[in-house]
């Protein structure tokens, strides 16, 4: 659970173009915040200034109210699952999960209960001893999620994590992790550039156009018509 707040947030970038203008937003702990709008609206530019990924070019990130602009990204107690998986092809799937662990020096025993616990999560007992390549688009990104869940990072970030899945099956990552959501209770932020995964994900939803908040609101109270 971390809470989130953002003052007067500006990004531009080395060349010059300004990207994001000044944006206002507070995240409440345990949200599913997802933030959505046009290709090249500043999306993913904002979610990487969250993980730290990314300077900010001026104003205000809060992280549990802490000025957070200049922590370290390992610091800052959160985990992002990208839209390509990233596993690293030469480990298996548990050696994915749990490499992050073994880094930051944790005992055999706690690795195992950890990466079991986040494998049971999302249902990929069975396949700990494969290599990436041995899977499925679905059954990897669930790695990728794995991976992150194993570190009980108090913030999740998504930056559109299922594009590269077939409609079927995002559908049922999108009620996975809706159902992830409900079991962690932990912040998450999602970034999609499509509507029926922002309502159907987002408890809140920003919709940005052009490096700015046009809306901020639950789904309906979004797209309702009078
Ligand atoms: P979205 O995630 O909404 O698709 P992005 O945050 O990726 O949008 O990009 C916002 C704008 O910033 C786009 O116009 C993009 O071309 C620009 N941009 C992204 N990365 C860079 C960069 N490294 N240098 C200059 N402009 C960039
Ligand atoms: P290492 O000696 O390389 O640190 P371990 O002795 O912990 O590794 O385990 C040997 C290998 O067995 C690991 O590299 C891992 O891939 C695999 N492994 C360990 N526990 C499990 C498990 N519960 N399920 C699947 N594979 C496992």
């Amino acid at each position: 659970m971390t809470q989130v707040r953002l003052r007067q947030i500006r990004k531009q970038y080395a060349d010059g173009t300004e990207v994001i203008h000044g944006v206002d937003l507070d995240i409440h702990d345990g949200e599913f915040m997802v933030f959505v709008g046009p290709s090249g609206c500043g999306k993913s530019t904002l979610l990487r200034m969250i993980a730290g990924l990314e300077d900010i070019s001026g104003g205000e990130l809060h992280l549990d109210g802490m000025l957070a602009n200049d922590i370290a990204p390992a610091k800052r107690g959160l985990a992002m699952v990208f839209q390509s998986y990233a596993l690293y092809p030469h480990m298996s799937v548990f050696d994915n999960m749990a490499f992050s662990l073994k880094m930051a020096g944790q005992s055999k025993v706690s690795i195992e209960s950890a990466v079991q616990k986040a494998a049971a999560i999302l249902q990929i007992e069975h396949l700990l001893d494969r290599k990436p390549k041995d899977l499925s688009g679905g059954q990897r990104q669930r790695v990728a999620i794995g991976r992150a869940i194993v570190r009980q990072p108090k913030l999740f970030l998504f930056d559109e994590p299922l594009s590269n899945l077939d409609a079927s099956l995002r559908v049922q990552m999108r009620i996975e992790l809706s159902r992830l959501h409900q079991e962690l209770q932990t912040t998450m932020i999602y970034v999609t550039h499509d509507q029926v995964e922002a309502m159907t994900l987002g408890q809140r939803i920003v919709v940005f156009n052009g490096g700015r908040i046009e809306q901020v609101g639950k789904p309906l109270e979004l797209y309702e018509k009078p």
